[in-house]
């Protein structure tokens, strides 16, 4: 995949990039490791000034970053800057609470037969990120934030249609005042990962992606023994019940599968609906998507702006004849307008079946697969009947109901008369082939940490656990 920015809503190239050479990456990594030498001189409230310097620059500079952002994967504009703002709401949130993150936890020391026991959490060093282009700001921003907290240090390998917000990334850190190599952004296509990865100073790597880059990764941290975490695609359940209320969830169902221009991992997906309510729920749910406006993203009154790429828009296109070839009925949209850019209309489709591939796959885009069920269990069936396992939704005011669904739905969240979204506070992640480990909170934070027993015996000093400079 060439290194380039493109415009999503013209099509036109703007900005072109070589790939770095080996021995640029190699010198790349070695700063990495160096600068995590150095940060281990540091302390946690020093780090914290430098990510609160790096939150106030996002701030300063919110319409640039959001410009720049549309620019290269079509996010309407006004979604690029809220992702600016989310941004710099995380540094804040890590920078504030690391400390207690990170604090020594004592343990029950009689129980260990010691005279002081305790856990402290420290950094690996150098962590590989391998990046999508949906969120080009905040899917690195949860690693990052958390990750140069800890003290760790992170190399990025964005996605190649992004290359001006990772190169951005690396600005911002840099120029928020951690030190030279903590974080790198390295320039190179997904054929450079196995390299990287393989270099003992990289310490382990968070992909946040699809399923075949998962895979892949995976094989290769597999076989030189380093830690991951894959955040990977989802086909998230949206479940409405006869108790529900319809309009707000038909309001929020469209929100849920558009945002983004329908390009979420924790997008709503499949729209599993009681019977009873099933004919009411879709005529509300197909006007709101009708209605939603398609166009220029830099245009305020846009709703959806242009897929990320052309090959992408192909490739929902082809979910959607694949549906209605087999029998499926479209509401709504199904058809990509003509003229430049990589538009869809928001879609929404039903009567799927199971040799469909929409009942199978994730759709990244704006179409929703609707399905009707008789009872809790058919609709737990039809939510549980696939291979990921990100968000999930239900929509009950039935207060049993909701306490089942918080446990029955097979997913890494579980969201309730509300859409799936992700907070600082809450850890973030999925099961099955949605990928495991988690993002976000102290979490998070100690996925990239050394969880290190320290058992003390006699003759120690009286002193408890205290104070330590990483
Ligand atoms: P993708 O093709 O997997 O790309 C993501 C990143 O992985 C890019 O940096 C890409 O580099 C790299 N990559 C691709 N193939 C690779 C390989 N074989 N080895 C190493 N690196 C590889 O994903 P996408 O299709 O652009 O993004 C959409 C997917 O990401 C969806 O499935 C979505 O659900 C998922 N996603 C998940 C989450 C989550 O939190 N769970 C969040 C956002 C998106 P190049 O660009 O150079 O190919």
């Amino acid at each position: 995949m060439p290194i380039a920015t493109t415009n999503p809503a013209t099509g036109q190239v703007l900005k072109t990039y070589e790939a770095m050479p080996e021995e640029e990456i190699d010198a790349a990594i070695e700063r990495a490791d160096l600068a995590f030498r150095q940060l281990h001189g540091t302390t946690v409230e020093q780090r914290g000034r430098w990510l609160t310097a790096a939150a106030d620059l996002l701030e300063a500079e919110r319409d640039a970053t959001a410009r720049l952002m549309t620019t290269e994967m079509g996010k309407t504009y006004a979604a690029a800057r809220a992702e600016v703002t989310k941004c710099a709401t995380a540094c804040r949130f890590y920078a504030a609470n690391a400390a207690a993150f990170l604090a020594d936890e004592p343990a029950d020391a009689p129980a260990v037969k010691a005279t002081r026991a305790f856990v402290r959490y420290q950094p690996i060093g150098p962590v590989l990120a391998v990046m999508p282009w949906n969120f080009p700001l905040w899917q690195v921003m949860r690693f990052a934030a958390p990750a140069l907290m800890a003290g760790n240090t992170g190399l990025l390998k964005h996605a190649s249609n992004v290359p001006q917000t990772a190169l951005l990334l690396e600005d911002l850190f840099r120029r928020a005042g951690f030190p030279e190599g903590a974080f790198t952004t390295l320039l190179v296509g997904s054929e450079a990962v196995d390299r990287i990865l393989s270099d003992p100073r990289v310490r382990a790597a968070t992909l946040t992606g699809s399923e075949r880059a998962g895979r892949s990764i995976a094989q290769i941290a597999g076989r030189e023994l380093k830690k991951t975490v894959l955040e990977l695609g989802g086909s998230d359940p949206f479940v409405v019940m006869p108790s529900a209320d319809l309009d707000r969830a038909a309001e929020v169902a469209t929100t849920a599968r558009c945002q983004n221009n329908g390009q979420s991992c924790i997008a709503a997906k499949r729209f599993i609906v009681h019977t009873d309510v099933f004919d009411a729920f879709a005529e509300r749910f197909a006007a709101n998507m009708s209605a939603l406006r398609v166009g220029d993203p830099m245009d305020d009154d846009t709703d959806v702006g242009p897929l990320a790429s052309e090959g992408g828009r192909d490739e929902i296109h082809a979910q959607v004849r694949d549906a209605v070839d087999r029998g499926a009925t479209v509401l709504c949209g199904g058809e990509p307008p003509a003229g430049p850019g990589w538009y869809y209309p928001p879609t929404v489709v039903t009567d799927l079946t199971p040799q469909m591939r929409m009942w199978r796959e994730e759709v990244f885009g704006p179409v929703a697969g609707l399905y009707r069920v008789s009872s809790y269990d058919e609709a737990i069936e039809v939510a549980n009947g696939t291979s990921f396992g990100l968000g999930s939704n239900a929509w009950t005011r039935d207060p049993d109901e909701q306490e089942r669904f918080a446990t029955d739905l097979d997913a890494g969240n579980v969201f309730v008369n509300g859409m799936t979204t992700s907070f600082p506070e809450l850890p973030f992640g999925g099961v099955k082939n949605s990928g495991y480990g988690r993002e976000l909170s102290a979490l998070g934070m100690r996925e990239f940490c050394n969880t290190k027993t320290v058992w003390v015996g006699e003759g120690a000093a009286s002193a408890g656990a205290g104070a330590h400079a990483e």
